[in-house]
């Protein structure tokens, strides 16, 4: 004999019991014999709830809300019964219905909802569903009745979770199944006490129904039949990766459903255990799938976690004080005032100083406990030895859960360095003895993210995925979406990195896609659907999202997103970013980001903020780091520039040169922005505070290479005329310079005292700058260790195509960061 559970979504819609039937005919006609346990269909129960308090408050519409649950019933009949056996079918759901009826005029006529009619209410959503299965199967040609499990199973009279009396119980059920051959459509989750009251078992107690009629039967297996792949690694609602395990044992089973794997309910297992009867945990929706098989053995045994469970809504509560101290019985003394005031504990913790005693219960259990306690420690608190209690809400317990876990080191640091590094602060954590499970408690907020991040450093440690928010669309955006894209296959296969853009925008429109979007689609068409955009809202939506390893990459040129750095950061949210303002504005916004950064252990990286794609920041950062000393930085910071005095020689005009220059692109719309030298700036300000001085904007000295008029100009036309009149000047700059051997570079120089200045200077050529040509950038570093021959950088140091492609190295550095 097998015992089959069927839960509520299994029996949710007519469409649903028809699966349910095809499974259960396959069973007759294979000749083994099964007793059927029913859910009521999805939705009822909380319902019928619903119903019963809204006619407690004196609210007339609890009518309509009973209409609507005859209806779900009568709707069903209707899709499975043939019209000529209706009649009797609906007229036992039209009684019942109006018995239902009754009890809920008398709730709303004394305004009053006792845990004993909430059970008589509850208790209908069970008999009506086992009534219209057991009649569909007789139709279908299996022959069956409906069994009322309050005929059988007897429970003391604790209205809303009362408990079996198993000797009356299991040999009720033995004399009924004596004496039928019918299958046996049994209520689940629904009981009856000595004096014939109804009682229930507690929700999602039709698995514990499974588990009694199981253990009296004797079964040889008993399965739970649900929506879902038998037991996963984790909530597959959450988490879209979790998968079916093969195996598991009871106490890992009890552990996962204790906190919150509903799959199974904690008692259920109870009775089976006992027996040591197989569960089998199959899914209705897809029967060729061959079940979890919760055993004796834990099975699979190199996984050192089994699965992964939270409990979204809990409360804690603290005891704390001097008092606790190495008095006896002072746990006793809690406990036990709150066992008898009915309140249950999820999770307790107490530091070893026994200072503070800390416990996770139901939110709806906190008031109350906080009301035992201070009555049970009356005293100790007026005299000042307890403190007063404390509530802490909003957050959620998460249980890491495997038997393997025992004598393996290392596995709760991966727990907490995951949650660490995405910044989920745990506020209270638990191990059990058995070393079956470590569970914390963490803010609600951060659940689902934690929940996935664990997921995927415990289960899919071949495969990381790193969620990022691309704003700024433009050239460089543009560039690295398809950088990214070709890549992709290549990071999967090969690093076992998963990109997955999830925001994007531009200046007009801004998308998200938790799932990822379609970046193979060019990007007018990703963001097609997006709504309007802006930084502030990008960025706020970003935060809302809390998403596990999430990096932000600022691809715009303002400084809209750049205000909102630090926030990102303190969201441990890492950075990447082109963007120089951030690091060359305020010192004290600079530092505020490198701050928040640090304090949340996450990756602000600026890598292509001087020299585009060339290593600049990062070897500078390795020197300081190795405890080197810089003495001096030379640069040759802006490709423009550098293509300008490499290219002017003899018999050239300086301002035509420019206007070429201008024509195919090299310099800004305004030549001047180059000329002015203020993006220079911005870059030797960077690596002096990299360098580790701390500086002001105001601290770089530009010497002005353009005559006043030319900056006054009040157009880019205007400004050519004057320039015009400059070439003299740059010619006689230039020959002078030629005539002694030395070449014109616009050098950007940090010297040993921290003096910044941006210049046009004469180098001879002995200095690297002389030879350099086209458009390369060079960067010169004398310091302790690279005193007689300096550290040379020298390369193309502008263009959409490297830059991009130094952040996109980033956004690998930051996924190897956060994911190893
Ligand atoms: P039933 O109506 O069949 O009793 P439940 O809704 O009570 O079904 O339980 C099944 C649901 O439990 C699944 O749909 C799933 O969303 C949820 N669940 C939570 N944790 C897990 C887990 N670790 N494995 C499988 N399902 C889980
Ligand atoms: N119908 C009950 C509930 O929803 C029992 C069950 O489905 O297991 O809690
Ligand atoms: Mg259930």
């Amino acid at each position: 004999m097998k015992v089959l559970k069927f839960g509520g979504t299994s029996v949710g819609s007519a469409k649903n019991i028809q699966q349910v039937a095809n499974i259960l005919s396959d069973y007759q006609q294979s000749g083994q014999r099964v007793a059927v346990v029913v859910s009521a269909m999805s939705g009822i129960t909380n319902k019928l709830i619903e119903v019963g308090n809204r006619a407690a408050s004196g609210d007339e519409t609890y009518k309509s809300l009973l209409k609507d649950i005859e209806s779900t019933h009568l709707t069903a009949i209707r899709e499975l019964i043939e019209v000529r056996r209706q009649s009797k079918t609906i007229a036992f759901v039209k009684l019942q219905l109006n018995d239902l009826e009754d009890i809920l005029r008398g709730i709303f006529l004394l305004k009053e909802l006792s845990l004993r009619s909430l059970d008589i209410l509850q208790s209908f959503g069970e008999r009506l569903s086992s009534y219209i299965i057991a009649e569909f199967l007789t139709q279908e040609g299996v022959p069956a009745e409906q069994l009322d499990a309050r005929k059988v199973v007897r429970t003391n009279s604790v209205f809303g979770g009362a408990k079996v009396d198993f000797v009356t119980t299991n040999s009720a059920i033995t004399k009924h199944f004596a004496e039928t051959d019918k299958m046996q459509i049994v209520t689940g989750f629904i009981a009856s006490s000595e004096s014939g009251e109804t009682t229930t078992l507690g929700r999602g107690g039709s698995d514990y129904t499974a588990a009694i009629f199981g253990a009296a039967l004797n079964a040889t297996e008993i399965e739970i039949w649900t929506d879902v792949d038998g037991v996963m690694t984790t909530d597959p609602r959450v988490v879209p990766t979790a998968f079916s395990l093969q195996q598991l044992s009871y106490e890992e089973a009890m552990e996962m459903s204790h906190f919150g794997a509903k799959v199974i309910y904690p008692p259920t297992l109870q009775p089976a255990i006992k027996k040591n009867i197989d569960l089998r945990i199959r899914n209705t929706f897809n029967p060729s799938f061959p079940g979890t098989l919760v055993t004796s053995k834990s099975g699979q045994e190199d996984w050192p976690v089994k699965g992964i469970s939270s409990i979204k809504e809990i409360a804690l509560v603290t005891l704390s004080g001097s008092g606790l101290i190495g008095v006896p019985g002072v746990s006793s003394r809690l406990f036990g005032a709150l066992a008898r005031g009915g309140v249950s504990m999820i999770l307790i913790t107490q530091a070893s100083s026994e200072h503070t005693i800390t416990f996770a219960v139901a939110p709806g259990d906190a008031t109350e406990s906080k009301k035992i306690i201070e009555e049970e420690f009356f005293n100790e608190m007026a005299s000042g030895k307890v403190n007063p209690v404390e509530v802490q809400n909003n957050l959620s317990i998460l249980a890491i859960i495997g038997e393997n876990m025992a004598h393996r080191p290392g596995v709760a640091a991966k727990l907490f360095s995951a949650l660490g590094k995405n910044g989920v602060n745990i506020a209270a954590i638990a191990q059990g003895s058995s070393e079956l499970n470590v569970s914390v408690v963490i803010e609600q907020k951060h659940l689902h993210k934690s929940l996935n991040a664990l997921h995927e450093i415990f289960f899919l440690s071949d495969m990381a995925e790193l969620n990022v928010f691309m704003l700024g669309l433009g050239l460089i955006g543009n560039t690295l979406l398809t950088q990214m894209r070709d890549q992709a296959e290549y990071l999967l296969t090969e690093r076992n990195l998963r990109l997955n853009v999830v925001g994007a925008a531009n200046s007009k429109k801004m998308i998200f896609n938790e799932t990822g979007l379609d970046i193979s689609l060019p990007k007018d068409e990703i963001l097609a659907e997006g709504e309007t955009s802006s930084a502030a809202g990008f960025v706020e939506k970003m935060i809302e999202m809390n998403l596990p390893n999430s990096v932000f990459v600022d691809c715009t040129a303002g400084d809209s997103a750049v205000k909102l750095y630090e926030k990102i950061l303190l969201n441990s949210i890492s950075i990447t970013t082109p963007n120089k303002i951030a690091n060359s504005s305020s010192l004290d916004y600079y530092l505020r980001c490198q701050a928040a950064a640090k304090r949340r252990g996450v990756k602000f990286l600026y890598e292509t903020n001087v020299g585009a794609g060339l290593p600049v920041i990062g070897p500078l950062q390795d020197l300081k780091r190795s405890g080197d000393k810089i003495i001096k930085i030379e640069g040759i910071l802006s490709g423009t520039l550098s293509y300008l005095f490499n290219t002017f020689s003899a018999g050239m005009k300086f301002s035509e040169l420019v206007k070429d220059a201008k024509e195919m692109g090299y310099t800004e719309p305004d030549p001047r922005d180059d000329l002015g030298g203020v993006d220079v700036a911005r870059k030797i300000l960077i690596l002096a505070r990299e360098a580790g001085y701390h500086m002001e904007p105001s601290d770089v000295t530009v010497k002005p290479i353009l005559p006043q008029a030319c900056m006054d100009a009040e157009s880019v036309d205007d400004f050519f005329v004057e320039l015009e009149k400059a070439n003299d000047l740059f010619e006689k700059q230039r020959a002078e310079a030629e005539i002694d051997g030395k070449a014109l570079r616009m050098v950007a120089t940090l010297d040993e005292e921290g003096k910044a200045t941006v210049s046009l200077e004469a180098v001879d050529n002995s200095h690297p700058f002389h030879g350099l040509v086209g458009s390369d950038n060079m960067v010169v570093f004398t310091s302790r260790r690279y005193f007689n021959e300096p550290l040379v950088i020298r390369g193309p140091g502008a263009g959409a195509e490297v830059t991009a492609a130094g952040v996109f190295a980033e956004i690998i550095t930051i996924g190897n960061f956060l994911i190893n």
